[in-house]
């Protein structure tokens, strides 16, 4: 198991989730790792010089940071599995996730068996 190299494809992943939840949201001040929607009229530069963007609405960025975060915490719980020595394992049947497969998806959590 390339564990260190599937550490490295996690950890920037995470660094690029992190920069894409700044372009819609921004961390919750009341809950600890939680991100909150930017509402659109404080919306980031770029999206405000895109006037196609205009129906780009809190309800939208909340959308995009709904997903943007589910996966953020898909690759945080993939990273957290390599910390215990539990990564790679199906959690179904615990046999050895292909690799191929995590290399198409480095926080599958398991084989292909058990999608
Ligand atoms: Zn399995």
């Amino acid at each position: 198991m390339k564990t260190e190299h599937f550490r490295k494809k996690l950890e920037a992943e995470k660094t690029r989730l992190e920069s894409e939840m700044g372009t819609v949201g921004r961390p919750n001040p009341r809950v600890p790792n939680d991100w909150e929607p930017i509402p659109s009229e404080e919306g980031t530069e770029a999206d405000q010089a895109d006037q196609a963007d205009v129906f780009m609405s809190r309800e939208g960025n909340a959308a995009i940071l709904a997903d943007l975060e589910a996966r953020y915490d898909t690759v945080l719980e993939a990273l957290s599995r390599i910390e215990k020595k539990t990564y790679g394992k199906c959690e179904v049947c615990h046999a050895l996730i292909e690799e191929a497969r995590l290399e198409a998806d480095p926080a599958a959590t398991t084989c292909r068996a058990h999608l």
